[in-house]
């Protein structure tokens, strides 16, 4: 492959267009761009009103969305309409998160599939994706309020340890927003450019970046060579952050009122203000001037909100020492992690030249005081640390709009590379302008029983659906054996060397069987066609993600109609008639509903036969474990 200028790569042939960066935080989302006279980035805002905005969405009883602070007033009081934290579903199927069901107030769709996850609220069904470009969409209108300019191209942040899964759900979530989506890039990563560093080609430098967000912790370790970031290790916790600090000021305050947590289950409303009080101290405490915290008076609101409520003579105090003190558990955790982290890249805290303070919840004194004694080193907290990722962010964005001219001229894919999957969806196993050589491998498997052969179809193209991009190469891997249908495992992998060769190969891992292909992705692609498939993307972007949708819905309930007729056939003996008609009439239902072009209708459908059937299914499911420990018995003996 040949170099490729980064202009013509982003499709971005005008001069000074607009790129922005965002950081879609778990708790905080923001947009941030590079400031046209000043050159220096700086995150977008109306007026004097925070930039940070709640990463929230709430449907109303029309099924209408509205995004954060507007959305963050009824996280307590309607918790089923209330998304909070989509980001932590980004890319999960329900066993991904099913360990951690109770933190979600939400309805998430517990079908017990590894297709991804999806979120009911009312009669709708939302994927992660859909509800993370509400988010997005926020920001891009923001950013086009104020900068008077249509925003079409950005970069957007990941956690480090995102997976293949997860930073494609992200690229996915842009695109449905309206949004070209130049590139993903790690939140330490961004954090490090906010503050300068890799900036220098001849820099070397090893980086701690700790990142205490409000429900998530993660630190990870850099190391930067030539202006390229390398991720050497990470740790943390997805489970701990400032919204933990919050629970534990509240659990005070109860105690030293001799309250018990009762009163606030019985009482939404009150729970929602003393949260919000709770958070308020927390942050008035992170002044360093301020020791002790008492409830302001002052605020209307909050006094407004107390009035008539037993709560009206609490008493709201907090001292720095306690607070300290009800965290100090928290923050060794924090630590812990940190010294893993070490361990994991082969370091000591000795190696570490430069440590970045990233996320909200590290404005807490103790917090920074506690990881500057345990590197032995000051921290670097200059930056705001909640609006750090999303500067950095711009930084990036900014130099993939090219004007940073002496920067970065890099062997990249102008075009995503993937596969052919079910009802010929294009599944992008290599994103576009991702760096060269690369490599990428995914596991498949067969969808009908005893199938010898899978058809594997390599695309290039930004579209939804193969057919609306371009196709590369096809091969047929044979010589599967036979085996029941969701057995097998086909590896794929993509490998992009450093001429620009694509090969792919496709392997089953149980038999061995392989076989692979070689292809050049940019024979015969002109720049000019490369910009018109871009181009592309973004027109049918919206009907794209729609009809992925409607397809993935399908699928998904094809196979459940398939899966639950084998089952009717072999445990017929388990189910009582009444079961029976039951279930013939959801199957048929579900059938009904697969003909027609209504993705809810055929999700709603997918859940109800999954309720009918869950019962005679666990049946099922003991009386095989019977058998089998019957068996153990008879060979134990
Ligand atoms: P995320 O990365 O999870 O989206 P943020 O970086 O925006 O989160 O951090 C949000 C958390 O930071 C919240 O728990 C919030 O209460 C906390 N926070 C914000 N400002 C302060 C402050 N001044 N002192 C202490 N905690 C703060
Ligand atoms: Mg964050």
């Amino acid at each position: 492959m040949a170099k490729i200028g980064i202009n013509i790569v982003t499709g971005s042939l005008q001069q000074a267009e607009l790129i922005v960066g965002i950081d879609l935080g778990t708790t905080n989302s923001l947009v941030a761009i590079i400031h046209p006279d000043t050159k220096k980035p700086i995150a977008l805002k109306e007026h004097d009103s925070s930039s940070l905005v709640p990463s929230i969405v709430h449907f109303d009883s029309y099924g209408n969305a509205s995004v954060g602070e507007v959305a963050k007033q009824y996280l307590e009081t309607e918790p089923q309409n209330t998304i909070f934290s989509a980001k932590r579903l980004m890319g999960k199927s329900y066993n991904d998160v099913k360990k951690n069901a109770n933190f979600f107030t939400y309805k998430v769709i517990d079908d017990n599939t590894e297709s991804l996850v999806k979120v009911q609220v009312g009669n709708q069904f939302f994927s992660p994706i859909e509800l993370s470009s509400f988010i997005l969409k926020e920001l891009k209108q923001r950013a086009e309020h104020i900068m008077k300019t249509p925003v079409t191209k950005a970069v957007i942040t990941v956690p480090a340890y995102f997976n293949d899964a997860q930073r494609q759900a992200t690229r996915d979530a842009g695109k449905l927003a309206g949004l070209d989506v130049l590139r993903i890039v790690n939140e330490p990563t961004a954090a490090s450019l906010a503050y300068g560093l890799g900036l220098r080609a001849d820099e070397e430098k090893t980086i701690a970046v700790y990142d205490l967000g409000g429900g998530t912790f993660d630190v990870s370790i850099l190391r930067i060579t030539n202006g390229i970031f390398e991720v050497l290790s990470t740790n943390g916790d997805t489970y701990l952050g400032g919204d933990d600090f919050d629970r534990l000021i509240i659990q005070y305050w109860l105690q030293q009122n001799g309250l018990s947590e009762e009163v606030l289950h019985n009482n939404k409303q009150l729970s929602q203000t003393i949260r919000l009080i709770a958070e308020d101290a927390k942050k008035q405490l992170s002044n360093l001037s301020i020791t002790n915290y008492e409830l302001p008076i002052t605020n209307d609101d909050v006094r407004f909100s107390l009035h008539d409520s037993l709560l009206a003579k609490f008493n709201f105090q907090l001292s720095t020492a306690d607070f300290n003190k009800l965290i100090q558990p928290l923050i060794d955790r924090t630590i812990t992690s940190c010294s893993d982290a070490l361990k994991d890249a082969g370091l000591t805290t000795a190696d570490v030249d430069t440590i970045v303070m990233v996320g909200g919840s590290t404005r807490v004194p103790a917090v920074k005081n506690a990881v500057s004694n345990f590197f032995g080193k000051p921290v670097n907290d200059t930056v705001n640390p909640d609006e750090v990722v999303a500067l950095g962010a711009a930084v990036q964005a900014d130099i993939l709009a090219g004007n940073n001219k002496d920067f970065l001229l890099l062997d990249i894919t102008p075009l995503s590379l993937g596969l052919e999957t079910m009802g010929g969806l294009m599944d992008v196993l290599i994103p576009r302008n991702s760096k060269i050589p690369t490599k990428v491998g995914r596991q498949y498997t067969t969808y009908v029983d005893g199938q010898g052969s899978m058809r594997i179809s390599v695309f290039q193209g930004e579209r939804d659906m193969v057919k609306d991009n371009r196709k590369l190469a096809e091969f047929n891997l044979t010589g599967i054996p036979g085996m029941p249908a969701g057995l097998p495992k086909v590896e794929v992998n993509f490998l992009i060397n450093a001429d620009g060769i694509l090969v792919v190969t496709a392997k089953e891992l149980r038999s061995g069987v392989q076989q692979s292909i070689e292809v050049k992705p940019q024979y015969g692609l002109s720049d000019d066609q490369v910009e018109k498939m871009l181009m592309d993307s973004i027109t049918h972007a919206k009907d794209d993600i729609q009809t992925r949708a409607l397809v993935e819905a399908r699928t998904e309930g094809e196979q459940l109609l398939g899966v639950t007729e084998k089952f009717l056939t072999k445990n017929a003996g388990l189910i009582t008639q009444e079961e029976m008609i039951v279930t013939a009439q959801a199957m048929q239902a579900l059938q009904l509903a697969l003909t027609m072009e209504d993705k809810n209708l055929i999700q709603a459908k997918t859940e109800e036969l999954n309720e009918v059937t869950r019962p005679f299914a666990e049946r099922a499911m003991d009386a095989a474990i019977n058998t089998a420990m019957k068996g153990q018995n008879i060979l134990g003996n």
